[in-house]
C-alpha cells in the first residue's frame, strides 16, 4: 500500500521493544476522519481487486498482529483505536511496526469500525504483505501431510480449514484452481491467526498433478464414491496430500483420476455429504492418529 505520513496532528511514539533501536523516535498519526485517504486505502482492502493490486491484506486483533510479527510477516500499517492508547502491549507493537518501517495510525472507534465493518471492532488491526509459498519449492518429506483444496468457494470453510490444518500439524495448504481469497477479511478472521502459521500455495490442476508426481506424494482424494474407507489408508508410506473437492460439485474427473486412492468417510443418516471443513478435519486427524501411532 502507498501509505505516506503527513504532517497534521502527528505525535511521537517511543520504541519500547527494548532493542538497540530503543531511543529512536517514530511517529503515530491521529486520524478521526472517515474520508482520510489513508483510511480509504485501507478500507478498499475489503475488495479483492485492491488486495491483489497492492498485494496486501488486513488482519484484526492484537493477538493476530503479534502472531504475524513474531512469524516475520511484513507489516505496512498498524491501526489502533484511541481506547488502546497507553496499553503497554499495543505501544510495543506500535514501536515494532515503526522499527520495521511501518506506519502507525491512532484512530477513533468510528474509523476502526468503518475499516473492519464491525459495530464493536477489535482495538487493533494491521495491514500486511501477502505471502504465498511457491509450489515448486515445496518438497514434502515422509510423515508430512498437506491439504489440497479444489476450487474452495466459501471463505469461512477456507479459514476453518487453514486453522484446522495448523492444529493437526499439517505442513501446508495448496489451493487448486480458482478459489476464494485466503487473504479476505472473512477468511483471515476464520483462521484465528493460523493464516500466519500455515504455508499457502496455489496451482492450476495440471501443475498440481505434475508436482504430486514429481514429489512422489501419496495423493488421497476424498470422494462420495470413494472405494476405500478413510481409516484403512496408509498415511505413513509416503508424504500424503489429502485432496478435498469443491463444496457443490465435489472432485472433478481430471483430479479424481490423478489420485492414488479415493477415500470415503462412511456416513449414516440422511445427509448426503459432510461439510467440506468437517470432512477435512476428519481426514487430517485420522492421518495424524496414524502418524502418531507409528512414532510410539
Ligand atoms: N455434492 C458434492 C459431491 O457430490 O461431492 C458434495 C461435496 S462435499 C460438501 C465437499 C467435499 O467434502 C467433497 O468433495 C469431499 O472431498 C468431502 N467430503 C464430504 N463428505 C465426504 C464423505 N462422506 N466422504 C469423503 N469425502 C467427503
Amino acid at each position: 500500500m502507498d501509505c505516506q505520513l503527513t504532517q497534521d496532528k502527528t505525535t511521537p511514539a517511543k520504541i519500547a521493544d527494548g532493542s538497540k533501536r530503543s531511543n529512536r523516535v517514530g511517529q503515530v498519526k491521529e486520524v478521526t476522519s472517515l474520508t482520510n485517504p489513508l483510511i480509504k486505502d485501507i478500507r478498499s482492502l475489503t475488495q479483492k481487486k485492491n488486495r491483489d493490486r497492492t498485494s496486501s491484506f488486513m488482519a484484526e486483533g492484537l493477538k493476530l498482529v503479534i502472531d504475524a510479527l513474531e512469524q516475520g510477516w511484513q507489516i505496512s500499517t498498524l491501526i489502533y483505536s484511541k481506547a488502546a492508547k497507553g496499553n503497554a502491549t499495543v505501544e510495543q507493537v506500535a514501536a515494532r511496526t515503526i522499527a520495521r518501517g511501518g506506519l502507525v495510525l491512532e484512530v477513533s472507534e468510528k474509523v476502526l469500525g468503518s475499516i473492519t465493518r464491525r459495530d464493536n471492532p477489535q482495538m487493533v488491526c494491521g495491514v500486511f504483505e501477502q505471502k504465498y509459498a511457491a509450489l515448486a519449492s515445496i518438497q514434502p518429506k515422509e510423515g508430512e501431510t498437506y491439504i489440497a483444496l479444489d476450487r474452495v468457494r466459501d471463505p469461512g470453510n477456507l479459514g476453518t480449514i487453514i486453522r484446522t490444518a495448523d492444529a493437526a500439524g499439517a505442513s501446508g495448504v495448496i489451493l487448486v484452481g480458482e478459489t476464494t481469497d485466503p487473504f479476505s477479511l472473512e477468511t483471515t478472521r476464520a483462521t484465528m491467526g493460523s493464516i500466519f502459521a500455515v504455508p499457502i500455495a496455489r496451482a492450476g490442476v495440471e501443475d498440481f498433478l505434475t508436482w504430486c508426481n514429481r514429489q512422489k506424494v501419496h495423493l488421497v482424494g476424498t470422494h462420495l464414491a470413494g472405494a476405500v474407507d478413510y481409516r484403512t489408508i496408509n498415511y505413513k508410506q509416503r508424504p500424503t496430500v489429502l485432496l478435498m473437492g469443491n463444496e457443490q460439485a465435489g472432485l472433478p474427473e481430471s483430479l479424481a483420476q490423478g489420485c492414488n486412492e479415493l477415500a470415503l468417510i462412511p456416513q449414516s443418516g440422511k445427509a448426503d455429504s459432510l461439510n467440506l471443513a468437517i470432512a477435512t478435519a476428519v481426514m487430517l486427524f485420522e492421518a495424524r492418529r496414524h502418524l502418531l501411532e507409528v512414532r510410539r
